[in-house]
């Protein structure tokens, strides 16, 4: 499938399944509840018009994912780091393999890592005693997902949340460490203000960075000043409100990203994760922003 301009797709998440009715659903005829809404996902982003959809994470949160299948950790209401922290099975390919099935060739697809940084800061750490050797351990088992999803997905992204909220000097190192052998499109998504770390986002080895300009308009001022060779992954529908903004809105807001970074530098989709909305909103942002997209394209025609 050959990308057009202005592609569109998701940073992951979608709504997921109720746990009550998850519960229902598999005692009722021994379904896999979350299966089913990774179907449910994949086929909305795809009838939505989305150019590089995601599995939906709909499995678990983005820290649970992870930390229930890594080993060394004992999982109570925050996860507890009890030894070291090691890959020991695939997490998330067999979704990946489900979605690239369902898939069948008609969009790409995107593998989604939570970062090792903001697994570290989500855990209680009675083992490293250390924010960054409990991190590294992370980057490196990681890595072995990582490696297990390139075969799979077309793009890998990483995840890491915490870096606007603390950024650790050795990001580099945990991103470099992620993607070590992996012969993929990189993406870092990081929400939240990141105008004071922009900066330093730019020097990370990675092709795509991906942030809330929705929520964070004013980003743009600081995408215009700072020198960088990434392509800009533009949140342009917010994450956080529980309402489709209307097509002329998000037309809007694009344009004002090509103006300040260009066609060719921009990738669309929604400030973050969309599993905390309801399935139907979630469903018109996706449907709405493909709407603007081709607003704005056939304006410029
Ligand atoms: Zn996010």
């Amino acid at each position: 499938m050959k990308l057009p301009e202005l592609p569109t797709t998701v940073v992951g998440s979608f709504p997921a399944v109720p746990p009550s009715d998850a519960l229902f659903r598999y005692c009722r005829d021994g379904t896999d509840p979350y299966g089913v809404s990774l179907e449910e996902a994949v086929e909305a982003q795809i009838s939505a018009g989305i150019h590089i959809v995601s599995d939906g994470q709909t499995r678990n949160d983005m820290v649970k994912l992870f930390t229930t299948k890594l080993s060394g950790i004992r999982m109570r209401s925050k996860p507890v780091i009890i030894g070291p922290v090691g890959y020991r099975e695939s997490i998330t390919a067999e979704d990946q393999e489900l979605a690239k099935r369902l898939i069948a060739g008609r969009v790409l697809l995107k593998g989604i890592i939570t970062g090792p940084f903001t697994l570290a800061m989500s855990c209680q750490d009675d083992y490293y005693h250390s924010p960054e050797k409990l991190a590294m351990a992370f980057a490196d088992a990681l890595n072995g997902e990582a490696n297990r999803l390139a075969g799979l997905v077309d793009i890998l992204q990483v995840d890491e949340p915490f870096f606007s909220v603390e950024y650790p000097e050795y990001a580099d190192a945990l991103v470099s460490a992620i993607f070590e052998g992996v012969e993929l499109p990189r993406a870092l998504h990081v929400c939240g203000d990141v105008g004071g770390i922009f900066s330093k986002l730019v020097e990370l080895p990675v092709d795509i960075l991906d942030h809330e300009f929705a929520a964070h308009p004013e980003l743009l001022d600081v995408v215009s000043d700072t020198n960088f060779t990434q392509k800009i992954g533009y949140g342009c529908v917010r994450s956080d409100v529980n309402i489709a903004e209307s097509v002329h809105e998000i037309s809007e807001r694009i344009k004002k990203g090509i103006a300040c970074a260009g066609h060719g530098r921009l990738m669309l989709d929604p400030d973050c994760g969309l599993r905390h909305l309801s399935p139907e909103v979630a469903r018109a942002k996706l449907e709405n922003m493909v709407k603007a997209r081709e607003t704005v394209m056939s304006n410029e025609g």
